[in-house]
């Protein structure tokens, strides 16, 4: 188990073995209506060679808290707080030159709509050496047979011609996996992949993902793999934690929380998720109502207004006091564990077959 999660107020000394940690971090923008609090005290470790899942629906923070480690954040609107510590490296403090030396070196980011990362105005083959020239100070030819081989290992057929082409010339299957070229070219040791399959076909997906597996393996790289799909966390991740609202709600490893959910969130996340054994007429079972605004968080905790099961924690707990998330395997929670277990058992895992 590399993942170690804990809720705001409940310090939890950084892992000195951890490639990444983040203690407590709050990121909140100013807005017009006031403070959106996007991440509220949210507390993680990654080792290297290992991949974290994060889950949630949109507005869950899982997104904001990846822009802030890779410092990709507007400083003008955002207020940062907590650590952010990688191989020991305060980045909530560090000089956008250090962030700048870090990205694209140490850590890379793989975003959901290759169009974002790459320019219409190069070659595709210009923008993947170019990181490793400035990066790793290699020489022009140096770096344009290492884009060549990158191209080819990410499974771009004919990489030497297709280098020279520019980005509307690729199919989008083909964008995304030069987008993935362009973030190991420096054999990062921290990749963070955004909804990188979401908007392709499931073959080209799974392609993908199994691409990422192997490049894993050669590197050793630390993933971050973000999704609101539950299936491709299965796939992909060794630890899961589940955001809602700002914050972790639960989390372990991947057969923990994926065999023995605890949390309703989770319960709502995996009873929404259509199954390929179920019928087609079968309806999906969405979570009721929607994710609350940030500007003004419901009182105690986040999921009360949205949970079918806050009558079984008794008095108005779950609407006056914010569950923690204890620091071992656990959900952010009143319910007891015999209640978890036993809701789990009897009216959650009939449902999802
Ligand atoms: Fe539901 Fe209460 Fe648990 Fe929150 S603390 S998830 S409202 S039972």
């Amino acid at each position: 188990m590399t993942t170690v999660t804990k809720e705001a107020g409940a310090p939890v000394p950084a892992d000195a073995g951890a490639f990444l940690s983040v203690r407590d971090l709050h990121v909140s923008f100013a807005t017009e209506d006031g403070a959106v609090r996007a991440v509220d005290g949210l507390s993680f470790d990654l080792e290297r060679g290992r991949t974290l899942g994060i889950v949630g629906e949109s507005g869950s923070g899982k997104s904001v808290t990846n822009l802030t480690v890779l410092g990709l954040h507007n400083p003008m609107f955002t207020t940062v707080e907590g650590e952010i510590l990688l191989e020991g490296q305060e980045l909530t403090t560090a000089r956008e030159s250090e962030l700048e030396r870090l990205r694209g070196n140490k850590v890379a980011m793989i975003f959901q709509d290759p169009l974002t990362a790459l320019s219409p105005y190069y070659t595709v083959g210009r923008q993947i050496a170019e990181p490793y020239m400035k990066h790793r100070g290699a020489s022009k030819k140096a770096a344009w047979e290492r884009t060549v081989e990158m191209l080819g290992k990410v499974g771009i057929p004919n990489p030497r011609e297709r280098a020279k082409d520019y980005p509307h010339q690729f199919s989008g299957g083909m964008r995304q996996r030069a987008m993935i070229a362009m973030a190991l070219v420096c054999d990062p040791d921290l990749l963070i992949a955004d909804e990188p399959t979401t908007a392709l076909d499931v073959t080209v997906q799974a392609q993908i993902l199994d691409l990422l597996k192997d490049l894993q393996r050669e590197f050793g790289t630390a993933i971050i793999f973000i999704t609101h799909d539950l299936g491709v966390i299965a796939d992909m991740a060794d630890d899961i934690m589940v955001m809602y609202a700002g914050s972790a709600v639960e989390r372990g490893t991947t057969e923990q929380v994926l065999r023995s959910p605890q949390h309703p969130y989770t319960w709502g996340l995996l009873n929404s998720m259509p199954r390929l054994d179920s019928d087609l007429g079968t309806p999906l079972a969405p979570i009721p109502g929607a994710p609350p605004s940030l500007l003004n968080p419901p009182s105690g905790c986040r999921f009360h207004p949205r949970c079918t099961f806050r009558d079984r924690v008794g008095g108005d707990r779950c609407v006056t006091e914010r569950p923690l998330l204890a620091p071992d395997r656990a959900a952010a929670c009143h319910l007891t564990a015999e209640q978890k277990r036993s809701i789990f058992v009897d009216e959650i895992r009939p449902r999802l077959g």
